[in-house]
């Protein structure tokens, strides 16, 4: 089984569910039980050694569009949100990442060493991400508090409106050009995650964001769970200019496994064959290469093929990509060490 490092998941979300609902997330992430995508024995069925854990702030108010004859929708941007509730919703998911790392459940891991020392020893890697930074003020004392709770990687904004920036609405077909890029508060932001060390993401932002950042970081660029724009133009997907300033930069691509985002429709269903996966894959690495494109989940954020169904079924789409023809060490760099460069250089270890 090929050990796989994964860009993006959701897991902390559903794990701050059940704890409002009055469970235990610890037992929950822990022992497993039959719902959602990601436990610790699922992800070890799987081979899913570890991955970027999004801290997302849910939007109440957001209702998906229905496609309308032509399949096409355009789901309206989630009102902006207030700074304290999503501090606090922000620190309980922070909180539960830290509750699972002392319970040994999984290794919050801050290094890449940590990283493949958790791999090697079996636990499940974890690195705390935070998608859309409201939780964060303008003088950014918080991102200070978080990277010191373990932070290591963030998403400015997650597809709405923030003090930092703007995100790319759900919607097909349709540009990423949809809105404006970065604002002062947002060039500190990428200035100060340079500063520390903090890997920057930029799936969700608008194409002016994109370049914003571009412009600005000292990092390779990263989209942690977006797929191709010419294959399937919904708005989270990467134009082909922005696939080609990941090369120059030596950045990487994070298949994200989200049906809508895989299918010549854009619909979110779970009858979508690997074969879109595969599609897609093969479209990046054509574009930026074998070194530039790893995985990306959205377990436990989105509808994903069912022959995947959870973590468990992770090996499958390394037994499609065998099949297209991905040799080993292809199929190693796009499982984990792609991850594992990139974030790498981020952190800025010397050959980790
Ligand atoms: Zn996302």
């Amino acid at each position: 089984m090929l050990p796989v490092f994964d860009g993006h998941n959701d897991v902390l979300l559903r794990l701050w569910t059940h704890e409002r609902e009055g469970g235990d997330p610890v037992a929950e992430f822990a022992n497993g039980i039959a719902s959602g995508h990601i436990d610790a024995p699922r992800a070890k069925a799987g081979g899913l050694a570890g991955g970027l854990c999004a801290i997302y702030v849910p939007s109440g108010d957001l209702v998906f569009a229905e496609p309308d004859s032509d399949g096409h929708y355009v789901t309206p941007l989630a009102a902006p949100l207030e700074l304290l509730p999503s501090l606090r919703i922000t620190t309980e998911m922070a909180s539960i990442a830290l509750r699972l790392h002392r319970a040994g459940a999984w290794r919050l891991c801050h290094t890449v060493k940590d990283i493949r020392k958790a791999m090697a020893d079996g636990v499940f890697a974890a690195v705390m991400h935070i998608e859309g930074c409201e939780a964060i003020g303008a003088d950014l004392a918080a991102l200070e508090v978080f990277y010191a709770a373990g932070l290591r990687s963030l998403g400015p904004v997650w597809s709405r409106h923030n003090i930092f920036g703007h995100g790319v609405p759900f919607a097909f077909p349709m540009s990423p050009d949809t809105a404006p890029g970065l604002t002062g508060a947002g060039f500190e932001l990428v200035r100060e995650c340079n500063r520390l060390g903090i890997m920057i993401d930029l799936a969700h932002i608008t194409e002016k964001g994109f370049w914003d950042v571009a412009k600005t970081t000292d990092q390779p660029l990263v989209a942690s769970h977006s797929n191709a724009h010419a294959l399937t133009p919904v708005a989270r997907n990467l134009t082909d200019k922005q696939l080609d300033a990941i090369k120059d930069s030596r950045g990487l691509v994070g298949i994200n496994y989200a049906t809508a985002m895989l299918r010549d429709d854009a619909r979110s269903d779970g009858d979508t064959p690997l074969s879109d996966m595969v599609r897609h894959i093969d479209y990046i690495v054509e574009r930026v290469g074998i070194d530039c494109v790893a995985l990306g989940s959205d377990f436990d954020g989105a509808t994903i093929p069912d022959e995947i169904d959870d973590a468990a079924g992770n090996q499958k789409l390394i037994a499609a990509l065998r099949h297209a023809g991905y040799g080993a060490d292809d199929l190693t760099k796009l499982a984990s060490e792609n991850w594992l460069r990139i974030l790498a250089s981020a952190w800025r270890e010397e050959r980790a």
